[in-house]
């Protein structure tokens, strides 16, 4: 058994959420003593990794598989910023090795098939993975067939989504560099619910600023499906108008139907937009992995699960993580509730294999920072308490909150924000 070198820093954050989850006491740090079970991580993201690194480190001797398909993790959150020209693809790509000092064996490999009879992963090659506890964390994919056109315009090319991070991103950011002075860009915007909620108009105000200093005479059209923006609308709406006006417009209530003309012509439902370039957020359901393995079972997109162990109430012995589930009310799907969801799903997996009982009370809480310049941020925050009586995550009252104004001190906060998550799940 390979022993855990700790830093300060790691007792630090381990005891922060050891006090949340009621594990205060049992850290283990996965040394030592016979093994207490198998568990297979599947999807490396944020709540993936999370779950997999606090798996060992509050584990008392777990035996945890992480398999992801690719190669390291590339984070969504800061990608708007790569598309702005204000960040590299390395400044959010973050290599999965550190995961190993935890002690975590590493797959890469694409996942196939869950057989919860047999409890075996089985991946793409051919291998099987037996575990006691499955936790299946694969982000969203998309539901391209809503929109007519739009399957054939991102196989092609033509046409780019940039909401799951990597090559998209890169490609996205081409595009804009490549339009000349004068063009249009629209982004289409799916209905709720959807990965990030600030997200799309955070992505719209980097766009919008780089269209102001390197093509003012471009126009970028944000198309909502969503009669109002979604999250922070003040904030959203002062930053635009103060910023970009006579850049960027914004339009409520505005339903992609079709993509047409080559990738270049938005169909609405009563107009058509031309566009040089165009992005379409696509609508969003959990992630392939959880339809074949049986676990979408709320309307047809989303994962129901029991929150105080985030084990599917479809297929037992699985748990589900991040935006794959069905939220809780007013639980939005990003990174940093991922996170949470993961250290609920850790301490619990822990007190499941050990036969004992798992924290009835689990608290967590989420935080988004969007940039509305490169360097002007505003945020959102929430605290969700488990509530015995609807068996469900609530937002406590009065927690969290907007920002007063967008301001440059919490620009600051969040790029340490998200080199602080980033460490917390692969550091
Ligand atoms: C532009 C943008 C900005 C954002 N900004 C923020 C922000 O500021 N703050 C915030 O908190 N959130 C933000 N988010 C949301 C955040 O990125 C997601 O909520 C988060 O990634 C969800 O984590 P997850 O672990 O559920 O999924 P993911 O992080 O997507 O991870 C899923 C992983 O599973 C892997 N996988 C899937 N299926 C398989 C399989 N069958 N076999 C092997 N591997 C598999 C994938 O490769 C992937 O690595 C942003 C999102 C976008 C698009």
């Amino acid at each position: 058994m390979k022993h855990i070198e700790l830093s300060r820093r790691h007792i630090l954050g381990a005891g922060a959420a050891l006090a949340a989850t009621g594990l205060a006491g049992c850290a283990g740090m996965g040394g030592g003593g016979p093994s207490i079970g198998k568990v297979v991580v599947v999807g490396g993201g944020f709540a993936g990794t999370t779950a997999a690194k606090y798996l060992r480190m509050w584990g008392g001797n777990v035996d945890v598989t992480l398999v992801e398909r690719g190669d390291a993790f590339v984070s969504c959150p800061i990608s708007n910023l790569v598309l702005g020209g204000h960040k590299q693809m390395t400044d959010i790509t973050v290599p999965y090795s550190g995961l190993d000092k935890h002690g975590v064996k590493r797959v890469k490999g694409e996942v196939t098939a869950i057989d919860a009879q047999a409890k075996r992963v089985r991946l793409a090659d051919g291998t099987q993975l037996p575990y006691d506890r499955v936790v299946v964390a694969p982000g969203i994919d998309f539901m391209p067939e809503q929109i007519g056109g739009l399957q054939a315009a991102l196989d092609s090319g033509q046409v780019l989504h940039s909401w799951k991070a990597g090559p998209q991103t890169v490609a996205l950011r081409k595009q804009l560099t490549d339009m000349a002075d004068g063009g249009v860009v629209a982004v289409s915007i799916p209905k709720v619910p959807y990965r990030c909620p600030p997200g799309p108009y955070e992505r719209a105000c980097m766009i919008a600023g780089y269209l102001k200093t390197a093509k003012p005479k471009s126009k970028l059209l944000v198309l909502d499906a969503n009669p109002e923006i979604q999250s922070k609308k003040a904030l959203f709406e002062k930053a635009f108008a103060d910023h970009y006006k006579g850049i960027l417009e914004y339009r409520p209530n505005a339903e992609l139907k079709e993509v047409a003309g080559g990738g270049k012509v938005a169909k609405l439902e009563f107009e058509d937009v031309r566009a040089d370039v165009l992005n379409v957020i696509p609508p969003q359901r959990a992630g392939d992995l959880a339809r074949t393995a049986g676990l979408v079972n709320i309307n047809n997109r989303w994962a129901g699960v029991n929150w105080l162990t985030m084990e599917s109430t479809a297929v037992p012995g699985v748990h589900v993580l991040g935006d794959a589930t069905f939220p809780a009310p007013a639980m939005p799907k990003s990174g940093h509730m991922a996170n949470q969801h993961a250290k609920v799903a850790a301490a619990a997996i822990i007190q499941l294999l050990k036969g004992e009982a798992v924290n009835t009370a689990p608290v967590v809480m989420n935080t988004c920072y969007s940039f509305v310049t490169a360097r002007d941020v505003v945020h959102v925050a929430s605290v969700h308490q488990y509530d015995a009586a609807d068996k469900t995550f609530k937002a406590v009252p009065g927690s969290g909150g907007v920002s007063a104004a967008a301001n440059q001190v919490e620009g600051r906060y969040a790029l340490a924000w998200a080199q602080n998550i980033w460490a917390d799940m692969l550091a």
